[in-house]
């Protein structure tokens, strides 16, 4: 037998034996389970077993070296893992940016200090992290940020603002962005820190949005003390740490968006032939066939380029800014997919709550708001394409052609 059949068995017989019964079938998405933390309440206590018995194994970042948390996986094995997972129905045991932006981040700039405190924790779900990047004038100009940093002996003062910093409140750490020589040329004068939420001079503050839920918060810093110990590469040098988070965060929602859209193609027939009346046989509408059909085209298209994508990540190798293929990509064929299902739901889908609205169509309207969203997040796609030309194609800019 193989190795990897072997581990396949193994690790099948292990699920089967072990992984609660409450939550098979329970699975949405690679990327959507427990996001973890000290702030965590009311969780299931099935939850946190499952999390701790895959955490005990490595299985939460399987591909990750076992002196860091993880399972010391091949990529191949991880495959394994995951399709065994999915077979089951089970989510991942823990989610979240430790998982899929810092850590991989710390793996490749942090020092041998950073890691060893960092990644167990983010393996074991015990730390939830947010991102500060965004600031109320630095949004797709991420480079003009103004939040500053000033050396004070063996730590920095931190003073500024973020903003759209996704669940602030709900996270222990934030991993920053800031200015350290205002003198540079802008990227040059950035620096990648790691704060500890409870530091003193630190103030998450939601953002309420017209939907009444909001994932969104503003950070605010005010005279706070960071030790050097946790600037991540150098000072200065935070530019480079920057991309490649960023390459992470955009091949991530590239994924994500693939794996929810692996079951649109049943969803969307099934959608159409409530609302048209058409039980059986060909669905009577010839442009809205030859839509279904295009969509799902283009659908499977885009799940083997992220499969691709994905081998070239676990090998090893950190996304450079061909990950903005992904992000771009997924992010609007998800809009056109919300906007289709919306269409053939007609006045079903402009429902938000209460009766009268099918499940399936509450869910469209409110997934088809929510990609709105997708192609902003992480780099708007008018961001993606100018990367995709300058970085990838070697197009030059509008400047450099003379424009
Ligand atoms: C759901 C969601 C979650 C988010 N979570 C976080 C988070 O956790 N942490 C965080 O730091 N940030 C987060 N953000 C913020 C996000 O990164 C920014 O919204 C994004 O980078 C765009 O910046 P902006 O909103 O300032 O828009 P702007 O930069 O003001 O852009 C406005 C418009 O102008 C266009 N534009 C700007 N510059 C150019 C250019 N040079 N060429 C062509 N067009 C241009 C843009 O494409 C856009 O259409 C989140 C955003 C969303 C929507």
């Amino acid at each position: 037998m193989a190795l990897d059949e072997a581990f396949g068995d193994e690790v099948r017989r292990w699920l089967e034996e072990h992984a609660p019964r409450s939550l098979r079938g329970t699975r949405r998405g690679r990327f959507d389970g427990f996001w973890g933390g000290r702030k965590a309440t009311g969780v299931d206590p099935d939850v946190l077993r499952w999390r701790d018995m895959m955490a005990e194994r490595g299985f939460t970042a399987p591909t990750w070296p076992r002196q860091y948390g993880g399972a010391g996986l091949s990529a191949a094995d991880a495959r394994t893992l995951d399709q065994e997972l999915a077979r089951l129905g089970l989510p991942p045991a823990v989610v979240g940016f430790g998982l899929t932006m810092i850590g991989p981040t710390l793996l490749d700039y942090g020092t041998e200090a950073q890691k060893r405190r960092h990644l167990p924790a983010i393996c074991r779900g015990e730390i939830r992290w947010c991102q500060g990047y965004s600031e109320p004038q630095a949004g797709s100009d991420l480079a003009s940020l103004r939040t500053r940093a000033v050396p004070d002996g063996d730590a920095f003062v931190v003073d500024g603002q973020k903003v759209w910093t996704s669940y602030a409140d709900l996270s222990d750490w934030i991993f920053c962005l800031v200015r350290t020589d205002p003198a540079a040329k802008k990227q040059q004068g950035i620096t990648f820190l790691l704060i500890d939420m409870e530091t003193p001079g630190v103030t998450a503050r939601r953002i309420a949005l017209i939907s009444g839920a909001s994932p969104f918060c503003e950070v605010f810093l005010e005279g706070v003390r960071v030790p050097r110990a946790q600037v991540v590469g150098e000072v200065n040098g935070g530019w480079t740490v920057a991309k490649a988070l960023l390459g992470y965060e955009r091949s991530m929602i590239g994924e994500a968006i693939g794996g929810q859209l692996a079951t649109s193609e049943a969803q969307l027939v099934s959608g159409a032939r409530r609302h048209l009346g058409a039980a059986a046989g060909p669905l009577p509408d010839p442009s809205l066939r030859d839509a279904i059909v295009r969509n799902a085209m283009d659908e499977r298209a885009f799940a083997l380029t992220i499969e691709r994508a994905r081998q070239g990540v676990q090998s090893g190798r950190a996304p450079g800014p061909e990950s903005s293929i992904m992000k771009v990509a997924g992010s609007e064929l998800k809009q056109r997919r919300w906007e289709l299902a919306v269409r053939i739901a007609g006045p079903a889908g402009l429902g938000w709550e209460g009766p009268g609205f099918a499940a399936d169509d509450l869910e469209a309207t409110r997934e088809w708001l929510r990609s709105r969203a997708n192609t902003i997040e992480g780099g708007t796609s008018e961001i993606q394409l100018d990367i995709l030309a300058r970085r990838v194609l070697g197009l030059p800019s509008g400047k450099e052609a003379g424009r």
